[in-house]
């Protein structure tokens, strides 16, 4: 019998969740069900492989177990950037390196089409799933060389861009913080509790079954699946596992998996005032020229205009983090949010909270068939918007016996690597974290 050793906990509000209405009233599951399908996780990459499933099976029983609520999770978490582009880009082939970055490319890609094809499918407003690019923000010299480089790059693979100088920055973002920037138009920019939330409805009302706050707590196979709820069970032949990091607390990946919090702020609603003297555009995204600077985000949606910083990275093999910790990072926040606004002095943040991610030293998917009839969809290395879809997607695929050109590339690619044993590589990582997020500089 496998029993589930860890159930999430998640540090702090989902403030993307919190700022929409109330959801509709949670479904637990209570009884035993036999079903033809069974996900586990309600994250992007569960609930993508349910649609996928629906798609391709309208009329199998297909359930869904989130151990939370819809949305509450890293779902409802996250920065909201579905990008398409790999955070660097190799200057040659050797070692496959620039085969590899197209193939991201292509992955991502696909990825995207297919949210774009749910967000239509399910009728989402622009605020909540808007394709307008985004800009990685350089604010010191080193941010503004990577740009160069980066758009170089892109310009041999021959990706559209446009760099924006200190005034265009200035008058898209209404602060001087910045030195330049580069435009890419392939991310699409997600309200991500309310895509999640509107996926989920949306399933919903096809016909599948989703159960919250139902975490499973053991999984078992004899003639066919077995997970057992608090409450209730559910058998299924064919069983997709989209628990990210949680693949560990399955007995899967063992000593493979990086788990890795990071962190988030979100102030409360500025007034017309305040709106005014920011200046700028009323949404503008930017990431950091430095993968450890902080991510900036302006929305006006219908909860008001904010503004939301990310920053902040620790490995925490233990998948949790204590209070202190949300506080002692509110610091960093604080301090990157009054040196990029400090027309907004007294502005208070509303939420602050932190949220998973599972990385692989080699920054590939936890993926495939992992016992019989059991199919991983787990592993996002941070990226989980674009990639949770991608392999949510490809494992419904994998399941359903459908093949492609891109199962077979996702499927090619290595297992994840073992990471070193603790407590070298506890230290291993946050020293590099800590020591990143110090070279980080002005960019956090
Ligand atoms: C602050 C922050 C900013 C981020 N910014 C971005 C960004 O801008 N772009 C981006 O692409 N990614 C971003 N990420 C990462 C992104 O949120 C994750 O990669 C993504 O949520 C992973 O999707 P998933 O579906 O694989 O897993 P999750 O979203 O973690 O979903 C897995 C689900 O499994 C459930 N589960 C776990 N164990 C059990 C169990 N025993 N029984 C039942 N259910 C269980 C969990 O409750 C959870 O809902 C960010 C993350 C954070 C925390």
């Amino acid at each position: 019998m496998t029993a589930v050793t860890r159930l999430p906990r998640d540090p702090g509000p989902a403030a993307w969740n919190e700022i929409l209405p109330p959801p509709p009233e949670t479904m637990r599951l209570e009884n035993h069900c036999v079903s033809d399908w069974l996900v586990i996780g309600a994250g992007f990459a569960g609930l993508t492989a349910a649609f996928r499933l629906k798609e391709k099976h309208p009329h199998d029983r297909i359930v869904v177990l989130d151990a939370k609520q819809v949305a509450s999770g890293p779902a409802g978490r996250n920065s909201g950037f579905m990008i398409d582009l790999p955070h660097d880009l190799a200057s040659d082939d050797y070692g496959g390196g620039v085969t590899r970055d197209l193939e991201t490319l292509q992955e991502n890609r696909a990825a995207i089409a297919y949210a774009k094809k749910i967000a239509a499918q399910f009728d989402m407003p622009l605020w909540a799933f808007n394709p307008c690019g985004k800009i990685n923000a350089a604010a010191g010299l080193n941010g503004h060389q990577h740009n160069l480089d980066f758009a170089h790059h892109l310009a041999e693979l021959g990706e559209g861009f446009e760099i924006y100088d200190a005034e265009q920055m200035h008058s898209i973002t209404g602060t001087h913080y910045y030195k330049s920037g580069l435009f890419t138009p392939g991310t699409i920019m997600l309200q991500p509790a309310a895509y999640i939330r509107s996926l989920a409805q949306g399933l919903r009302e096809l016909g599948v079954e989703i159960y919250e706050n139902s975490p499973v707590l053991t999984l078992n196979k004899k003639l066919t699946w077995t997970a057992k709820t608090p409450l209730g069970q559910v058998e299924a032949p064919r069983v997709i596992l989209a628990v990210n990091g949680h693949a560990n607390s399955f007995g899967h990946f063992k000593r493979r998996l990086v788990h890795v919090f990071t962190y988030a702020s979100m102030t409360r609603a500025l007034s017309e005032k305040e709106v005014k003297t920011l200046g700028g555009h009323k949404n503008w995204n930017a990431t950091p020229a430095d993968p450890l600077g902080t991510t900036v985000r302006r929305i006006s949606d219908p909860s008001g205009d904010r503004i939301v910083i990310r920053n902040r990275a620790t490995y925490d093999p233990k998948m949790t983090v204590t209070n202190r910790r949300l506080k002692s990072v509110s610091v960093t926040h604080n301090k990157s949010f009054a040196a990029r606004f400090p027309m907004l002095r007294g502005v208070e943040m509303e939420y602050r909270w932190g949220g998973r991610l599972c990385l692989s030293r080699n920054n590939v998917a936890a993926f495939g068939e992992i016992d019989r009839d059991l199919y991983s969809a787990c592993c996002q290395n941070g990226l989980g918007t674009a990639k949770g879809t991608l392999h949510g997607m490809l494992a419904a695929d994998l399941a359903s016996g459908i093949d492609s050109d891109l199962l077979q590339q996702v499927l090619s690619q290595d297992d994840p690597q073992k990471i070193p044993p603790e407590p070298f590589a506890w230290l291993g990582a946050n020293v590099l974290m800590k020591w990143g997020e110090r070279k980080a500089g002005r960019e956090l």
